[in-house]
């Protein structure tokens, strides 16, 4: 019992299923090239999280203490984290001030209980980016992540580019040497994913992963499918394989 007292009531819209992707529709088409680390050691609240944000259509990895958190913040690429501050292992506090010293920048958003105004004040004098006090709406968990996912990609300008292609993903269009290439929505989605996180391996399975974000059947082998008719319209060369790992796209100017 005491592990749902934390809870909100579900916010069915949270937990509605995204309607499939397409091109220059929807939130869906942004949040699925983003990826979030939830740290909550309470399992009911923890998978409450992981179940909005996916129904929301973020790639959603979760950490149930400080340890593994620190573990996952250090060696994979998070475009958040939403952080519980009571920790088993290393409390959350300790984790920010880490991630900074070792120079993070991921938007962090801190989860603190209620009325512990104290921990809001050390939670952003620590290098956190907004806190959330719990009890908390899901409603609102997902507005503050938007928000803090704005600003950081704000600062990055938005548009994405590699050699002599252009993305972008408010509009979902692709240039190459200025001139439209047309895609396939999961063609798109393939491409956009890369040059999300171009200058690193992307394996099959991440890429089929987040392709297929909202769908059961997930199949890496067509995966290669989209990377050789990809190639084909924005050149062969721009996509590199790694034998045995997977693809890169070389970080662009
Ligand atoms: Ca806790």
């Amino acid at each position: 019992m005491k592990e749902i007292a934390n809870r909100e009531p579900a916010n069915r819209e949270s937990h509605r299923r995204s309607p499939p992707f397409s091109p220059g529709s929807g939130a869906l088409r942004y949040n699925s090239l983003v990826r979030v680390l939830v740290v909550e050691d309470e399992p009911a609240l923890r998978e409450h999280l992981v179940a909005a944000l996916g129904g929301a259509g973020y790639a959603v990895d979760a950490a149930a203490d400080g340890e593994r958190a620190d573990f996952l913040g250090q060696t994979e690429e998070y475009d958040a984290v939403i952080l519980d501050l009571g920790l088993p292992k290393v409390d959350g506090l300790t984790l920010v001030r880490r991630w900074r010293d070792a120079g993070l920048a991921v938007p962090i958003l801190v989860l603190t209980a209620r009325g512990a105004w104290h921990e809001k004040v050390q939670g952003i004098d620590s290098g956190a980016d907004d806190y959330v006090g719990k009890p908390f709406r899901m409603e609102e968990v997902l507005a503050r992540l938007r928000a803090l996912i704005r600003r950081a990609t704000g600062q990055l300008g938005g548009e994405l580019r590699c050699g002599e292609l252009v993305l972008d993903p408010r509009s979902a269009r692709v240039t190459r040497n200025g001139v439209p290439v047309k895609l396939t929505s999961h063609e798109y989605r393939v491409l956009a994913y890369l040059m999300h996180h171009r200058g690193r391996v992307v394996s099959q399975t991440e890429l089929s992963e987040h392709i297929y974000a909202q769908d059961l059947d997930r199949d890496s082998n067509t995966v290669e499918v989209f990377i050789a008719r990809l190639r084909r319209k924005v050149g062969a060369a721009t996509i590199e394989t790694v034998r045995g790992l997977g693809y890169r796209m070389e970080g662009g100017a």
